[in-house]
This record gives C-alpha cells, sequence and structure tokens, in this order.
C-alpha cells in the first residue's frame, strides 16, 4: 500500500469529477499501467497511462535513497 491514486480527478473537459474505474492490482500501480477514470457530468472516459513521476513521491523508498 504504498502508492495509491486518488479516488477523483478533475475533467479536462467540463470540470466535474471523474471517478476511478480501475482496481489497484495487488502489487500496487507501477509505470506503464493504464488506469481509467469516468466523468460523471460529461461521461467522457479518461485512461491514463502512468509514469515514474506519477508513482515517484508516492513511493515508500525501500532502499534507503532517500
Ligand atoms: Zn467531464
Amino acid at each position: 500500500m504504498n502508492s495509491s491514486l486518488p479516488a477523483t480527478i478533475v475533467c479536462v473537459d467540463c470540470g466535474g469529477e471523474c471517478h476511478l474505474l480501475s482496481y489497484e492490482p495487488h502489487d500496487g500501480w507501477r509505470a506503464g499501467d493504464v488506469v481509467a477514470y469516468r466523468c460523471s457530468d460529461c461521461l467522457d472516459r479518461w485512461d491514463l497511462v502512468l509514469a515514474d513521476e506519477d508513482l515517484e513521491d508516492r513511493q515508500v523508498s525501500a532502499d534507503g535513497s532517500t
């Protein structure tokens, strides 16, 4: 549980709330994973590919290189 994506993001189209559709894998999110959000206002679906930067600041350093 060292990484958690926001349950909602702001829709870039309408400013509404997009809810996370994807479930976190057992081994956690990794760069390259695709997560889907759906806007509750305009019903647009957003597929985001996770990058290292998306996860970096949430990772607990296990190798002591803080
Ligand atoms: Zn929207």
